[in-house]
């Protein structure tokens, strides 16, 4: 099967490197309708270092935001804060600036 992106593709921080992402891999078992039975594990492969981590559905992140693709312009929705999707259309990879970088945070403004 090898249609573009199927959902479910749920975003979610990534505790090792601490972006945000799409998964570059999801393990799951599909209840119906191709959702994720979120009775088992579901285990994501993070798109940006490429460690796995569990995930649980209060981890997935709502897409409140879109990405526009540099190719193509394509809109894809994504969370505020992604750091590193693939175009809905295209396929292209980008890396985003990142808002809220845990580890290198910008001045603050109080
Ligand atoms: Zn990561
Ligand atoms: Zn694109």
């Amino acid at each position: 099967m090898d249609s573009g992106r199927e959902y479910p593709n749920p975003f979610s921080r990534c505790p090792e490197c601490g972006l945000v992402t799409e998964p570059r891999r999801l393990d799951y078992v599909a209840a119906a309708h191709g959702r994720i039975d979120w009775g088992h594990p579901v285990v994501v492969t993070c798109l940006a270092c490429d460690r796995p981590h569990e995930l649980t559905p209060l981890d997935v992140l709502e897409l409140d935001g879109f990405h526009e693709c540099d190719q193509c312009g394509q809109m894809t929705p994504c969370p505020e804060e992604a750091a590193r999707l693939h175009c809905l259309r295209c396929g292209a990879l980008a890396c985003r600036p990142v808002l809220h970088d845990p580890v290198a945070r910008p001045e603050t403004v109080v």
